[in-house]
């Protein structure tokens, strides 16, 4: 019997908590053991990133860095899931590491209270197995995207407006990178968008699914794929996507 505080597979305790986990189709103990050696950096942890880093601790997740700067407002808490208002005027990064932390006391939750820039990124994503972008801006995104190709790191992009959301998930030097498809910013886009807060929690579970099946080894991860989900019509679609040969971020690899 191994345990999982000193070795690599499933403690009893493990066993307990994902017993039915473990009966998914793929996933078994050497699924869930991958799961559990996993750190995830999941950037920002509003609407989008709150909601998938909960389902990654439900999974058994390994470790979660948790990046987000600023203080909780209440214009966030219609959809900051992992906020409560006794936590407003608190920082957010904290607030939801306190969530984390009493749902699955098992997950390591480690907190930096500042948003992904050039001078963080790097390490950052050095320090992460997988990332999970769930930033709001482009330029955000755009960083991530450079610095996951960089170190050949995954990366899940995540990104909702309105009643729509998509998922891409970015294998480097696999599949498309976010720069492959966005060259730049787009020029429709805007800062502040309208929001329900269940539309950003089920992009958020899609993209939480795709890391899920790629980081525990199960089939059907989305690549080469865009995810794109309609909630006003409930239509979900799947636009195949391609390299660009001339991909500023990705083209040499
Ligand atoms: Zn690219």
């Amino acid at each position: 019997m191994e345990d999982s505080e000193s070795g690599k597979g499933l403690s009893e305790r493990d066993r307990e908590i994902y017993e039915w986990q473990l009966d998914v189709p793929g996933m078994g103990e050497e699924g869930q053991a991958k799961l559990r050696n996993t750190t995830a950096l999941v950037s920002r942890i509003g609407g989008l990133g709150g909601p998938l880093a909960l389902s990654l601790a439900a999974a058994g997740i390994g470790k979660l860095i948790l990046v987000h700067g600023g203080e909780l407002r209440p214009d966030d808490l219609n959809r900051q899931i992992l906020m409560r208002h006794d936590h407003l005027g608190k920082s957010r990064v904290a607030a939801a590491a306190e969530t984390l932390r009493t749902f699955n006391p098992h997950v390591e939750v480690e907190t930096v209270a500042e948003n992904f820039s050039e001078g963080n990124a790097a390490e950052l994503v050095a320090r992460a197995d997988i990332v999970f972008d769930a930033a709001p801006l482009f330029e955000e995104r755009f960083l991530m995207n450079r610095e996951c190709v960089a170190q050949q790191k995954p990366l899940i992009d995540c990104a909702m407006y309105n009643m729509e959301g998509q998922v891409i998930p970015i294998v480097p030097g696999e599949t498309p990178c976010l720069a492959c498809l966005y060259p730049e910013v787009p020029a429709h886009w805007k800062r502040r968008f309208p929001v329900i807060g269940a539309v950003s929690a089920l992009i958020a579970n899609i993209g939480a699914m795709e890391g899920i099946k790629l980081i525990a080894g199960l089939s059907g991860v989305n690549l080469h794929r865009l995810i794109y989900f309609d909630t006003a019509a409930m239509k979900l679609r799947k636009v195949k996507i391609s390299r660009n040969p001339d991909c500023k971020v990705c083209a040499k690899l």
